[in-house]
């Protein structure tokens, strides 16, 4: 996928090489050129284009900071790419740090502009999706609640419950009782008809 002189190149962050290839991260969905100043990400999510037009026909998006398009990322294009790395990584240990780093950008600009584009934080988008995700678990699955807590990014409980509570006005533990009543009596309704 990468052979080690394009490795060698974007890990040193090399300017001589950006007329010859981009490289494109499969775990964020973005691309950049060689002499991109981001954290390297891990080798074997690299693909490498020669053909600059490539890397967007196969759905990832130019990165802000290196611009490997040679124009501008807009804001919005660039909070696109924000929230689809959020929605992909909500259940992993997903800080504003980290978040910034796999969006390329700094912390305090993401936050600014992410608030700007969205009115919402990064943070409290995180919060939302996360929820979502416990939400839709509560409802497909018997799973405890911690088990779930874990699995969607919270995994301190009593905070996970907290944050539920203010959300959507009930526990966790009461929105999963409410729901399996309701599908219980639905199945005695079958039997009785
Ligand atoms: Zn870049």
């Amino acid at each position: 996928m990468v052979t080690d002189t394009e490795w060698k190149a974007i890990i040193e962050n090399n300017p001589s090489y950006d007329d010859q290839f981009r490289y494109a991260v499969k775990t964020t969905k973005i691309f950049c050129r060689p002499s991109c100043p981001s954290r390297p990400p891990k080798r074997e999510n690299i693909t490498v284009y020669y053909d600059f037009t490539e890397p967007e026909k196969d759905g990832f998006r130019p990165c802000k900071r290196c611009q490997p398009n040679g124009k501008p990322v807009d804001d919005t294009l660039w909070v696109e790419e924000i929230d689809t790395i959020v929605q992909e990584q909500y259940a992993e240990n997903l800080t504003l740090k980290e978040l910034a780093y796999l969006a390329h950008g700094s912390e305090s600009h993401l936050r600014h502009v992410f608030k700007k584009v969205t009115q919402k934080t990064p943070s409290q988008r995180l919060l939302d999706i996360r929820l979502t995700a416990a939400k839709k678990a509560l409802l497909s699955s018997d799973k405890t609640i911690s088990q779930i807590a874990r699995e969607v990014g919270l995994p301190n409980v009593s905070y996970f419950i907290k944050k539920f509570k203010e959300v959507y006005g009930q526990s966790p533990k009461q929105y999963q009782l409410k729901h399996h009543e309701n599908r219980h009596s639905t199945t005695l309704s079958k039997l009785i008809e």
